[in-house]
Order: C-alpha cells, then structure tokens, then sequence
C-alpha cells in the first residue's frame, strides 16, 4: 500500500510538473502572437426572437503554427496570471473597435451592439474608464454601440468600485452585460443596485432546457431579468426544443449555433451581406 502511494505521489508530481510547463509554453507563444499576427476575432450575431439583429460578440481566436488553435478558455486565464491579459485585451478592443467601423464605412448593415468580453485584471484598473474612452474616441465608434461583458466574478470583487465605473459607462452610453449568469458567487443581492442593461444566462443552463423537462433555475433567471427590464441574452442555444422553451419562458435575446456560429470577419460580413 505504501508503494502504490508512492507511485500515485509520483504521477501526481508528473502531472503538475507537465501542467506548469505547458503553461509556460503557452505563455511565452502568446507574447509572440500578440506581434505575429495569429490572432483574430470571430464573431457571433445575437438575434431577437423575430430574427432581428441584437448585435454580435466578438471572440478571440489563437491558432499557433506549433500548437494548432488554442481555446481562449485555455489560453485566457494563462494570460491573466502572467499579465499578458492587459495587451491581449488592448488589442481585442482595438481590433474590433477597427473591423466595426469598417464595416459601417462599407455601408454592411450591421445593426445593434458589438459586445466585447472584458478581463476583470482589465476592468479593476483604475484608470480602465478613461483607458476604454480614449480607445473608443480614437478608433471614432459611437460609444453607444458598444456592450462590455463581464462576468459576476469580476464585477464584485470591489462593488463600491464597480458601480462607480457602470455609471461612468453609462453615462458614456456604453451598455454592460453580466456574462455568465449563475455560474458565480450569487450577486443576487447586488444585482438590484448595479446598472446593467443585460444579463446573459451561461450555456449550462441553456444545455438544462434540453436534457430535462424541468429547469426551475434557467426559469427563475430569466424572470429575475425579466422583472428588472433587462435584455436576457440566453448563450449556447443549439437546439429548437431549448429556443421554443426560451421563448415561452419570455427570453427575448439568442446566441447559439442554431442560429449562426462564430464567424471569421470575411463569413461575418457575407453574413451581414446576405440580411441587406
Ligand atoms: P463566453 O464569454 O461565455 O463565450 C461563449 C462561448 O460559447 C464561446 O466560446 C462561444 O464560441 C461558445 N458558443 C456560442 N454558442 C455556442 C453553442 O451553441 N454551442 C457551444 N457548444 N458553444 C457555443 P469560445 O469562443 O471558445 O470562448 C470561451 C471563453 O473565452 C468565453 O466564454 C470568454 O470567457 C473567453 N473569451 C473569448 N474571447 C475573449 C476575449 O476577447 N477577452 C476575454 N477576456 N475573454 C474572452
Ligand atoms: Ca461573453
Ligand atoms: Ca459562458
Ligand atoms: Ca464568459
């Protein structure tokens, strides 16, 4: 027994050894893929229920020469860890500030709010309102027709300070979405007194519409939205049953594959094309 526990310490040392390095792996190429051009943002339209477009959130895409494509859910947090996260989110809003008013200058009839994920290690510097604005100013987009998306986790680490800086986006026109709805620490108790325009119920829940024929969670959420006069973004819609049942239970916004995947921005504004 006492060698098998041995053993067992021994491929649990492995596996850790192996995971630090793999990190380091991924740290040190995505430095040199901020300057190498591997990156690229998809986007994915949100739709109302009569097809009408909400807007579109924009997704980071890596693919590495040597690694192949890496998940931003794996690369992501490697990069909030190291820092890195400051300059990738840079360059996210710079690139889809860019493509957004390229596609308005191509007179492409994109309709809505282009909706950008935010780091919380991005949002909890102090400065991250004037940074945002300056960004926006300087890629000449009208404010109001960007949304934030951030997730429960990162707006209540400070809540004094995250409601400072929703007014201040507000009052710059910027609308904010809670991303992730339910997966967190519950902000229930927050959520009354934070100014936020849209609440986006994870997949999880949506997945729950189609595996069982009871989701009391998935209903709540969505009426709790419904009764703060929120946008209620349902995320990962893939099958009709789950689209009927959101709409009865009176969500108003879809994201999902049902309806368009992530696109790289030559599909996206075929897409776009396409609604003319
Ligand atoms: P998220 O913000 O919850 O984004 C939704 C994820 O669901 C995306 O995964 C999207 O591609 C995927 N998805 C959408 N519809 C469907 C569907 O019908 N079925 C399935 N199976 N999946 C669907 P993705 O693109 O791999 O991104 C993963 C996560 O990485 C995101 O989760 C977000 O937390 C993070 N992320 C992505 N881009 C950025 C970024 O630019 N900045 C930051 N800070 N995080 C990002
Ligand atoms: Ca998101
Ligand atoms: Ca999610
Ligand atoms: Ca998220």
């Amino acid at each position: 027994a006492k060698k098998a526990g041995r053993n067992r310490h021994v491929v649990y040392q492995v596996e850790l050894e192996n995971e630090a390095k793999n990190r380091l792996v991924i740290q040190n190429a995505l430095k040199k893929a901020l300057h190498a051009d591997q990156l690229s943002l998809y986007y994915q339209p949100q739709l109302t229920a009569d097809g009408q477009m909400f807007g579109a959130e924009a997704l980071l895409r890596w693919h590495d020469p040597e690694l192949g494509f890496v998940s931003p859910a794996e690369f992501i947090p490697i990069a909030e860890e190291s820092g890195l996260i400051h300059a990738l989110g840079d360059w996210v809003l710079q690139e889809a500030l860019a493509q957004l008013k390229g596609w308005l200058a191509k007179g492409l009839p994109f309709a809505g709010h282009l909706s950008i994920n935010v780091s919380p290690w991005q949002f909890a510097l102090p400065n991250f309102v004037e940074h945002l604005e300056s960004m926006i100013r300087i890629g000449d987009v009208d404010p109001a027709m960007i949304t934030l998306e951030l997730t429960e986790t990162g707006i209540l680490v400070d809540v004094e300070d995250t409601i400072k800086k929703f007014k201040r986006l507000r009052s710059l026109g910027i609308q904010i979405a809670m991303d992730d709805f339910g997966t967190g620490y519950s902000s229930l108790a927050y959520l009354r007194d934070l100014p936020i325009d849209i609440l986006k119920i994870d997949k999880a829940f949506i997945d729950e519409l189609q595996s069982s024929d009871s989701s009391p969670l998935t209903e709540s959420m969505i009426a709790i939205g419904r009764n703060m006069d929120l946008h209620v973004v349902a995320e990962g819609v893939e099958y009709d049953r789950q689209a009927i049942r959101l709409k009865k239970l009176g969500c108003t916004i879809y994201q999902g594959y049902l309806f368009a995947k992530p696109m790289s921005v030559y599909d996206f504004e075929q897409w776009l094309a396409a609604r003319r």
